[in-house]
């Protein structure tokens, strides 16, 4: 699986369509302070469905749609699409392409699309689970969070090696569970109830 292409319109401090191609190999960014290098990791992170804006550097989401400048008025929409190569179904799906898309509008309307068709948010978070990849993921380390991860308590750097490690997967499905074992057990107590009640 790779990274192809990442498309930022609107978002940001980038109000014209910017298309990045991602060649073979590595990618350097390079640019005066404030050009805009840390928007497009940005721009990364919010199209897998980031969900908060403080870490985005905001206040409130509609802070990524980009805000105007003295030359240029506000947009109403910040749209990213980013697509990965999949030919080796690295990601759970049956495509070999996948682009996914988020879409926001000033009024707080949003949507997110995998190639092109409307779907949830939990759509794109189950998408990259345990795949390394994702919003909170450890292949996207801004400024500071290496920093963060070394004086986390135990219990949350545990956590950070059990989703690098893949089992966070399981472990949200061994909860579901567990709550629907509950559920199961506050079923049984009504029937013997009822039955109580019947004899
Ligand atoms: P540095 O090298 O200092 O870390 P950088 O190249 O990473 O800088 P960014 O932090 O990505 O730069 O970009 C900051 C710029 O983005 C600022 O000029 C800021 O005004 C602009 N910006 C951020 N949000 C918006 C927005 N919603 N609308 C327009 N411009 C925005």
């Amino acid at each position: 699986m790779k990274l192809k292409t990442l498309e930022i319109t609107g978002f940001k401090s980038f109000a014209e369509r910017t298309k990045i191609e991602f060649m073979p190999g590595i990618t350097g960014v390079i640019g005066p302070n404030g050009s805009g290098k840390s928007n497009i990791i940005e721009a990364i992170r919010w199209v897998m469905g980031e969900q908060s804006a403080k870490g985005l550097r905001g206040d409130k989401m509609a802070d990524v749609i980009f805000g105007g400048t003295t030359q240029r008025a506000p947009l109403n929409r910040a749209e990213v699409a980013i697509t990965f190569d999949n030919t080796d179904h690295y990601l759970h799906s049956e495509y070999s392409e996948i682009t996914i898309t988020r879409r926001l509008y000033r009024n707080g309307d949003s949507n997110y699309q995998i190639n092109g068709v409307n779907v949830r948010l939990k759509d794109v978070y189950e998408l990259f689970m345990d795949s390394g990849l994702g919003r909170e993921s450890f292949s996207i380390i801004s400024q500071g969070r290496v920093e963060s991860i070394f004086s986390e308590k135990p219990i949350e750097r545990r956590s950070i090696i059990e989703d690098v490690a893949g089992v966070y997967k399981y472990k949200q499905n061994k909860d579901k569970a567990k709550k629907e074992l509950v559920d199961v057990h506050d079923n049984l107590t009504r029937v013997a109830d009822i039955l109580y009640e019947l004899q």
